[in-house]
């Protein structure tokens, strides 16, 4: 399904604008060079605004205010402040991959909008939800808690029960991570 209506140039322009009180779009190379530092965060510079992306994406069909293009658009521009506030509209792509899978050039939309997730989970500007996985994970590696119920439903299959996961090696490999992505 295309995309309902898509924005005019001027439309675009004033959306640049409006982070910089003037006509003059002004790219935020900061904001750009941040987030070409997460996984696949740099991919947006390839998007040329097709609108592919936006047809099959469930965020969209059910929010108005959820684009996929609009949101690779901003970051093309580095618009950070309309894309890492509170209540971010970014916590509404359900990571589906349809993006990922309709567009043409690759861009991998659904990757470029984990990235911006994780600036906003560094900037402690993730949701409850959100943020109640993310400790879950740091505390036993997974993103649900330990729960018996779960190898009682394994043996039914015949499933072995789950492993525990190796917290010092996944710790080590998050510090590691986040050395490389501040350049240390
Ligand atoms: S991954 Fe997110 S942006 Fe992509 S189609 Fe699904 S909901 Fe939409
Ligand atoms: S992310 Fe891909 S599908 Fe979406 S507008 Fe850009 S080029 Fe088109």
């Amino acid at each position: 399904m295309a995309e309902k209506r898509k924005s005019s140039k001027s439309e675009r322009a004033g959306m640049a604008s409006r982070s910089h009180g003037s006509d003059v779009v002004r790219v935020d190379f900061a904001f750009k060079r941040e987030l070409a530092q997460k996984v696949e965060g740099d991919l947006a510079n390839f998007c040329y605004q097709c609108g592919a992306c936006v047809g099959d994406c469930p965020a969209t069909r059910y929010s108005p205010a959820f684009n996929p293009r609009e949101i690779m658009l901003k970051v093309l521009y580095g618009l950070e402040s309309e894309l890492l506030g509170p209540d971010s509209v970014l916590w509404q792509c359900t990571n589906c991959y349809g993006c990922h899978e309709r567009c043409p050039q690759e861009v991998k939309p659904v990757e470029v909008i984990i990235s911006l997730k994780n600036m906003l989970a560094d900037r402690g500007l993730a949701p409850p939800a959100a943020d109640k996985v993310i400790q879950t994970f740091m505390s036993n590696g997974r993103t649900v808690p330990d729960n018996p119920a779960i190898d009682k439903q394994r043996a039914k299959f015949d499933l072995p029960p789950l492993r525990t996961v190796p917290m010092d090696e996944v710790l080590a490999l998050i510090g590691s991570e986040v050395e490389e992505e501040s350049g240390s």
